[in-house]
């Protein structure tokens, strides 16, 4: 199965909260999607990995992705080095996406920028044809996405550019919420955590109507990008 465009997280919900509703916007349009998530978030304050997995699961079944794949990499720990980007290349090859939405550049969490160089690397080095690599016991080709962008994330970067998705929302935060043990619940009595206060939740979907806002729309999401933004025309621009 091709892929149109793979969202790579660090955490199960990192692309939920960053990026959902401009994956939900393309699955609409008959876009294929899919995401991988590095780790299990297993270190997680709240919950387990066992419940992460469950709603990874659920979340993905919401925004109607068409694959979600866990690498199980160690939470907090992980590297990049070249295990892991041979682990990350593998399905980089395997579902050959066009675009790769990844982890914030600079952010709180110290996996979020690891996780956005591994899988940058990663669509670099898949593109080199004298990496091999087997996977489910085929040989597999070179194949370099077209583009690789950053979602924003924890901090307020200022996006290079932004996606209306006026209209996805509702999807965007009902795919959030799936993640019952990691945001909002007036009747957990786990320790709060920085993402599970009612600011935390408030905040991702205020920061999503002031994007919008600032372009005339809904809502937006933001990113930044390894090169020019390049239209096809002046008149793409909405
Ligand atoms: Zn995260």
């Amino acid at each position: 199965m091709k892929l149109d465009i793979l969202a790579i997280g660090a955490h199960p919900d990192d692309v939920e909260m960053s990026c959902g509703g401009t994956l939900a916007k393309e699955i609409a349009k008959g876009k294929r999607v899919g995401i991988l998530d590095l780790t299990r978030g297993e270190l997680g304050t709240r919950g387990s990995a066992e419940i992460r997995d469950i709603e990874s699961k659920n979340a993905a079944e919401i925004l109607g992705v068409s694959m979600r794949h866990n690498l199980a990499f160690a939470d907090g720990f992980f590297v990049n080095n070249a295990a892991t980007q041979l682990e990350v290349i593998k399905i980089i090859r395997k579902y050959k996406p066009d675009v790769v939405l990844c982890n914030a550049v600079d952010d709180r969490h110290i996996d979020h920028p690891k996780g956005s160089k591994l899988a940058s690397d990663a669509c670099f080095l898949s593109g080199l044809r004298r990496i091999e690599t087997i996977h489910e016991g085929n040989h597999q080709h070179e194949w370099r996405p077209k583009q690789v962008y950053h979602y924003i994330q924890w901090k307020d970067s200022t996006p290079d550019f932004v996606v209306d998705v006026s209209g996805f929302m509702d999807k965007k935060l009902e795919a959030i919420y799936a993640y019952k043990s990691q945001f909002f619940d007036a009747e957990s009595k786990e320790p709060l955590t920085p993402i599970s206060s009612k600011n935390a939740t408030d905040s991702m979907e205020y920061r999503n109507r002031n994007l919008g806002r600032l372009i005339g729309t809904e809502a937006a999401e933001g990113f930044t990008v390894e090169r020019y933004v390049a239209v096809d025309s002046i008149l793409d621009l909405i």
